[in-house]
């Protein structure tokens, strides 16, 4: 079996995000980016199965710029076997990036595609699904936890009501939850081994996608700031405001 893992480059999720001047966007210059943090755990358990002896190659791909190979090689780095690169410039939306990995899984021919649950830049939450559509294949989404049978996978789902378990078809797109495990760290001799292992380099127009964007952006703003809190004496005041000012009780 062979599982294809979508990695995506974004800012660090503990970077204090800032807004550019003219709200045309975030400042990504001098911003230390790593990989997607559910993506880190979609490779996680892409190796662990690799590692039961359940999947035979690990394959990580990443769209993007050029850079976005570090994100690759953090992947060779845990345990993936070999890396795509699918160089495209610019923001490249969900769709693009689905139609760029439908063109990948038909010419891989994986048997499973782990992704994130969502990308912590966009918040999109749709590239998994999409590319479940444009293959016709089964998806599961939110992935908690994830058991490999003969030719289905059963999957725990966290959902509003609880934890939801269902079964799927192989080849099917899973998209993995922040809770499915607990992502390793990369090892010294593993980075080293890593820059031995090969990444494959095409472009989006090798693939014949069009990258353009769909949707325009209008405008990014800050969140309105908090205001400060206040401190009370004692219970009856705390009640008093409460009543009276916040008007809750
Ligand atoms: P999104 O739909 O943007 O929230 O992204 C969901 C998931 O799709 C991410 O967690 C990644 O696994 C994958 N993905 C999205 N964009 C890219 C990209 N540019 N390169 C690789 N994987 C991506």
């Amino acid at each position: 079996m062979k599982i294809l893992v979508a990695v995506k480059r974004v800012i660090d999720y503990n970077v204090q995000i800032r807004v550019k001047e003219d709200g045309s966007g975030v400042i990504t210059d001098n911003v230390k980016m790593s990989t997607n943090p559910p993506d880190d755990n979609a490779i996680e358990e892409a190796v662990k199965i690799k590692e039961a002896g359940k999947a035979t190659e690990v394959v990580a791909i990443s769209v993007g710029e050029e850079k976005a190979q570090e994100t690759v090689r953090k992947a060779l780095a845990v345990g993936a076997d070999r890396g795509i690169l699918v160089k495209a410039d610019g923001v490249i939306e969900p769709l693009a990036v689905s139609k760029i990995l439908q063109k990948v899984v038909e010419k891989e021919k994986p048997d499973l595609v782990f992704m994130g649950k969502q990308a912590i830049d966009d918040d999109c939450n749709q590239t998994g699904q999409m590319l479940a559509a444009l293959l016709n294949w089964p998806q599961a989404t939110f992935a908690s936890k994830i058991e490999v049978k003969d030719k289905s996978l059963e999957v725990t789902r966290e959902i509003d009501e609880g934890l939801e378990t269902i079964e799927v078809n192989v080849p099917a797109i899973v998209t993995c939850d922040l809770r499915l495990n607990e992502p390793r760290y990369a090892s010294l001799p593993n980075i080293m081994k890593a820059k031995k292992k090969p990444i494959e380099q095409i472009t989006a127009s090798d693939l014949g996608v069009d990258t353009k964007p769909r949707i325009e952006q209008i405008k990014v703003e800050e969140p309105p700031k908090r205001k400060a809190g206040i401190k009370v004496a004692t219970v009856e005041e705390l009640v008093q405001k409460l009543k009276n000012e916040a008007k809750v009780i």
